[in-house]
Order: structure tokens, then sequence, then C-alpha cells
């Protein structure tokens, strides 16, 4: 008989704990995975996937008012939010039921139900019953922070905001990170009036600083209120369903929705972490070294519970590696260097490798070339707004080191350009490249 009920046991149905059994699984592994909310996860349940159709939906707004000046007449343009919410959660629907399926045709056991752990080799099922496992993969993936002050509890989260019965007329998003930047560029593009409440005076740190400043000179034009270096002091609810915001040393204002995106923490608590003896940084992260491995030996981690890099593509590796590694005898690490990410703001912006500001305190010595430009079809639609794309190069040896964008289909031409900034290659390589006219990214070969 054999020793454990499984070979691997996977806490958490999200991007990198899907792949890390299904991959398992594939190796020959005995596999069972719990899930206590929905197959699939943040990303797709209600997170970047959710979001990035409701992007979609949103810059309709944007694209039939231009459509007049290519000679369009669209009429009075109509939106109706339930029409879009459904159609985006019917996806959602769609994917959950893909995910599912393909962790059953892998012969992965599904398990709707809490676990958490009891031991280094064991879990204990919500309906009591208590399983044991060669091998424990934790991928709970990570929480919204939520705040604490008077008439908080009236916020939601990103988890909620994706099933509203209506578009809220006024909303305050507190926050200026990605998810606060994401969703005031979907409510302002579908008209409701947006105010950005955010503790410091800085919008999505870690990204170059030029095109921050560009997102938020265009944000401010398109009518995104921002209150910086605001906190918040208390929110009170009207009578009418409304809510009264006051911010510390400022004026009460009144909106209908409280969104707070002020980040997410590992998502560990409850999980009978300690009971097992598993090792936690100070914010709840669970410590694990190269190969996602804790300090308790039979028990793994993967994705944004460890806090490394919380992107779902980062999750994905990490749970491909850990398969590869523990049941493939393939010992395989994550390369953490040049990850391209994006911000699905209106417009978008993109980046990969090193801002100006790390460049100049890591390496001493840089150029940097960039081109601030407005695209042809902006220029035609009347639309006064410009892209901006910056090169940073090592000056020592013409390497690429970091490429950051800001304007139409940034992260689809960022995601092309990374290659090529992960591969090592010289600003002269890239000046080599016949550029492709016309288009936006022929900018990328012709910077100076
Ligand atoms: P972010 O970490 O991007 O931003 C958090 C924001 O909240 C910052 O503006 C920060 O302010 C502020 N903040 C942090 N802590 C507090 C606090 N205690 N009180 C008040 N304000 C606070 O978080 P998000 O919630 O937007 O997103 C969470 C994560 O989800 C991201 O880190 C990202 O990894 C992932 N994500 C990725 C997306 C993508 O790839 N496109 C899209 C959406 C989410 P300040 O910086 O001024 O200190």
């Amino acid at each position: 008989m054999a020793k454990f009920d499984y070979d691997l046991f996977v806490i958490g149905a999200g991007s990198g704990g899907v792949r890390a059994a299904r991959v398992s699984a594939s190796f020959g592994a005995k596999v069972a995975i719990a899930e206590e909310f929905r197959v699939g996860g943040t990303c797709v349940i209600r997170g970047c996937v959710p979001k990035k159709l409701l992007v979609y939906g949103a810059h309709f707004a944007e694209d039939l008012e231009d459509a007049k000046r290519f000679g369009w007449d669209v009429g009075t343009p109509k939106f109706n939010w339930l029409t879009l919410r459904d159609n985006v959660l019917a996806d959602v629907d769609r994917l959950n039921t893909a995910y599912t399926d393909t962790l059953e045709s892998h012969g992965v056991e599904i398990l709707h139900e809490r676990a958490v752990l009891t031991g280094p080799n064991e879990v204990k099922l919500a309906s009591g019953k208590t399983v044991t496992a060669k091998t424990i993969l934790v991928a709970t993936g990570a929480w919204p922070v939520m705040p604490d002050f008077p008439g908080s509890e009236y916020g939601i989260s990103s988890n909620e905001v994706f099933h509203l019965d209506a578009l809220p007329k006024r909303v305050v998003i507190a926050g200026a990170g990605y998810i606060a930047n994401e969703f005031a560029g979907i409510f302002n593009a579908l008209g409701s009036r947006v105010t950005i409440v955010n503790r410091s005076d800085k919008i999505l740190r870690g990204y170059d600083e030029t095109l921050r400043d560009r997102l938020l000179q265009i944000s401010m034009t398109k009518g995104i209120d921002f209150r910086l270096n605001c906190p918040f002091e208390k929110i009170v609810k009207h009578k009418d369903g409304s809510f009264g915001v006051k911010l510390a040393e400022h004026d009460s204002f009144d909106v209908d929705l409280v969104l707070f995106a002020i980040g997410r923490r590992p998502h560990t608590e409850g999980l009978g972490l300690d009971a097992a003896g598993v090792e936690l940084a100070d914010n709840g992260a669970i410590k694990v070294d190269e190969y996602s491995q804790s300090n308790i030996k039979s028990i793994y981690a993967v994705g944004d519970v460890t806090d490394r890099v919380q992107l779902t593509p980062v999750a994905i590796r990490e749970g491909q590696a850990f398969a590869e590694t523990v049941f493939n005898n393939n010992p395989s690490t994550v390369d953490y260097d040049c990850i391209p990410s994006a911000v699905f703001s209106h417009p978008p912006l993109a980046g990969v490798g090193l801002t100006e500001g790390e460049a100049r305190n890591t390496l001493g010595a840089i150029k940097v070339f960039s081109s601030d430009f407005r695209p042809m079809k902006n220029v035609l639609a009347g639309r006064n707004e410009r892209s901006l794309y910056k090169m940073i190069v090592d000056a020592s040896n013409d390497k690429v080191v970091g490429l950051h964008m800001i304007g139409p289909d940034a992260p689809e031409i960022l995601q092309a350009a990374a290659v090529a900034v992960k591969a090592g290659l010289t600003k002269a390589d890239f000046d080599n490249t016949v550029a492709l006219h016309p288009s936006m990214s022929e900018e990328l070969v012709l910077l100076r």
C-alpha cells in the first residue's frame, strides 16, 4: 500500500497551482488539487482576464467618438453595463470550465473545498476528511488588502467590482497602482466621474517616471481627478445608498462606489502553515528557495503567495519549474531578469528592464533615447494624445537595458521588443533593423 494518499496535493487552483498540478500529473504523479472558490484563480476569475475584457469594452467609447472623423455615422452610441458585465462573466465561466477540463483530462482530482495544513504531509479538508501527500504545494495567491478607518467597510475590492449591478455615476478609487489606474480608465471611459485618492504623490511606483508623468497628465486631461498625498478620514453612508467621502484636511464629496486597490497580500492566513512549521516573511509570504521549496522539505509554494513577482506568467513558470524539479528529475529555476509588464490603463503603458532611475543608480553611464509622438490615428481623429517611447542604453557596451512605452497597443508592441532586450541586443541592433512603415512600433528602430 502507498505510504501517502497522493504524490502531490496542491492547495489553490490558480495560474501557478493549475500548471503545477497538470504538469506533475503528466509526469505520472497522483495529484489532487483543492480550491475553495473557483478553478482558475484570481487572474482568470476576478483579475487579468475579466479586467482586460472590460478595458476592451470601455475603449469603444473613444473608438466610436473617433469613428466620425473616419467617415462613420454611428448615431448616438448607448452603453449597457449589464450586457458587458454578463458577457464578460460568461467568458469567465467558459474559462473556468476549460481549466477544470484540463485538470480532469490529466487525471488530477479536483476537491472543491478549502484545505488547511495539519502537518508536513497532511491536509484537512473543509468536509472534515484528512488526506496525506508526499509533497504539498501551496499556491493560494494573494488577497486584496483592505484598510481600516471609519466607514472603510463600505468599500469593495477588485474581487467584487466585476459583479456591479449598475455602472456607478461617481467612483472613488483608493490607491494609485495597477488596479487603480486600470479601473480609473475603465470607469472614466464608460462615463463615471472618477477620483483617485493615494497616500503618496506617486502613481505606479516602480515604472519609469517619465511614463508615469505622461499617464498622469493624459488621465487628468481625460477628466480623472487625482487627490495625491491624501489619507482618508472617514466614509459615511447616505440614505439613498451613496457615500460621503472625507479626506484628511479636505472637503467631503459624494460617490456611488468606493473601490480599494491598495495592494495585495500573500493569502496565508488560517492555512495551518504554523502547524506544519513553515516559515513566513513579515508580510505573510511563504519563504522559499530558488526551487520554490520552503524550510519544510515536503512543502513547496509558487505564485503570489511567495511574493516574488506578483504576475500570472511568473506563477505559471514557477509551477512548471516545480513540476520539472520534483516529478521529472529535472531541477529547474525561474529566470526573474527582464520580466515585461504592462498596465492596461487608457492608454496602456508597458515596460521591461531598468527604468532610467534604476539604470543611473546601478550602471552609472547610460544613454537615454526617446520618441514623443502623436500616433497618426490620433492625428486624424483630432485626439491630442501623445505616445512616448523611451530606451535606456548602457553607455559602456551599447546594450539596451530598458524599454518603456505608453500609447495605443504598447503592451502588444513591448512583448515582441522584450525578446530583443532579454537577448541583450544593442541600440545598434535596433538601428540596423529596417522600419516597418507606417506603424507606431517603427519608432523603436528610429530612436534618436
Ligand atoms: P499596487 O501594489 O500596484 O499599488 C498599491 C497602491 O496602493 C499604491 O498606490 C500604494 O501607494 C497604495 N498603498 C499601498 N498600501 C497602502 C495602504 N496601507 N494604505 C493606503 N494606500 C496604500 O497594488 P494593486 O492593488 O493595484 O495591485 C496588486 C497587484 O496585482 C499588483 O502589484 C500587481 O502585481 C497585480 N496586478 C497586475 C496587473 C497587471 O499586470 N496589469 C493588473 C492588476 C493587478 P504608494 O505607492 O504611494 O505607497
